[in-house]
């Protein structure tokens, strides 16, 4: 990884650039915690940058940030730039390429984020980042109200930073939160869900989920619901709780587990019908959010006697043959009354037995 670092950072500077890493990467690694994201910057315009690296594929481009695959690592390279009339409170009306690092960092949101680092891994720290990484602190960079009215989203960056790395929230951020926290519903639920996804899956997830309520958020995250959540062993379960897929984007996949969840929250997840029915995923989340023992329904659904049709020691040709019927709806009833009876251990799981008990009653 260090070594493909230094390899960007050197090839930008060949062609009399500048370039540093910036951002997660360097705060990571000077709290000796693993990053995969790198971000750069740089004075070099993405054109430029299409110079250089001749693979790079311009149309990647996103507000004048470039990707770049090298060695396998994703590096994200953004020119430095002056941001100029923010709208909505969300992306600025203009951005202005610029030679400054200086410049560039006042730009960004908070000072633990600013500190870079050059191709030899030596520390550029112009605006005191690393103290407040010693204080363990997010601060802002310049007026916190203002950096919140520029782009709303910076409030869930700050709690997400404090939630993932255990951080405080400076006394002005605090205040700017509480005073400027209703420019969230302004915010699309797009970059909302994706902060939110990164605290709920942080490992000191409770603390976050307290931060959030500390300062009432709930009601301009729109998500009544965050006092409810008690368990937050998995990002889907802290959804499932939120009850939020009508406004908060999830796939179809993700929004028929949520569904799911939902039913078999009403019902006995160590029941052999639900667990057959629902699958082990669905209950087991289910469950924690009641509290029950992991352990418990994968041991309860491990020991079904059939965890699906193809399990039934019969066919429905053979179900067909037995009654001389052809195929009809009435295949579907006789099939959910042998599973019925087969999970509950009503009835062995044997073709002949399955065949006298429908001799006996269809
Ligand atoms: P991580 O990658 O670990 O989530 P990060 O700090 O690198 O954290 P990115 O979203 O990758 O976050 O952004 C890279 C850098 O760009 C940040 O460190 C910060 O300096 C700046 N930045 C990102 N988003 C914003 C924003 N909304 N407002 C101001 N600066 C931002
Ligand atoms: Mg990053």
């Amino acid at each position: 990884m260090q070594e493909a670092i230094k390899q960007v950072l050197e090839t930008i500077n060949s062609y009399g650039y500048k370039a540093y890493v910036v951002g997660g990467y360097v705060r990571d690694y000077l709290l000796k915690i693993e990053s995969n994201d790198i971000d750069i910057c740089t004075n070099a315009t993405p054109k430029k940058l299409q110079e250089i690296f001749k693979e790079l594929d311009l149309s990647s481009q996103d507000y004048g940030s470039v990707t770049l695959m090298h060695n396998n690592i994703r590096f994200e390279i953004t020119t430095f730039r002056k941001e100029i009339g923010y709208v909505d409170h969300r992306r600025p009306l203009e951005v202005e390429y610029i030679d400054d690092l200086y410049e560039d960092l006042q730009r960004r949101d908070f000072t633990i984020n600013t500190i870079c680092m050059n191709s030899n891994f030596e520390v550029i720290d112009l605006l005191n980042g690393q103290e407040d990484l010693e204080k363990r602190l997010i601060k802002a960079i310049g007026n916190a109200e203002k950096k919140f009215e520029e782009d709303s989203l910076r409030i869930l960056r700050a709690i997400r930073f404090a939630t993932s790395l255990g951080f405080a929230l400076s006394e002005d951020i605090s205040a700017a939160i509480i005073k400027k926290k209703h420019l969230l519903r302004d915010l699309s639920y797009h970059r909302k869900k994706e902060e939110l996804d990164k605290i709920f899956s942080s490992s000191k997830v409770k603390e976050g989920i307290d931060l959030l309520l500390q300062f009432h958020l709930e009601e301009d995250l729109q998500l009544p619901k965050l006092k409810e959540v008690k368990n937050t062993d998995s990002l889907i379960s802290v959804w499932a709780v939120l009850d939020a897929v009508d406004i908060y984007p999830f796939n179809n996949s993700e929004k028929q587990l949520i569904d799911e969840i939902h039913i078999v929250l009403e019902k006995d997840n160590l029941d052999p019908k639900v667990l057959y029915d629902y699958g082990l995923y669905p209950n087991s989340v289910a469950g924690s959010i009641k509290g029950i023992d992991k352990k418990k329904i994968t041991e309860a659904y491990n020991s079904l006697i059939i965890h699906s049709k193809k399990e039934l020691q019969i066919t429905s040709e053979e179900i067909m043959d037995i009654l001389h019927k052809k195929p009809g709806k009435y295949l579907k009833d006789i099939y959910n009354d042998i599973e019925q009876k087969v999970l509950y251990g009503k009835l062995d799981n044997n073709y002949d037995m399955i065949r006298s008990y429908i001799l006996q009653k269809y």
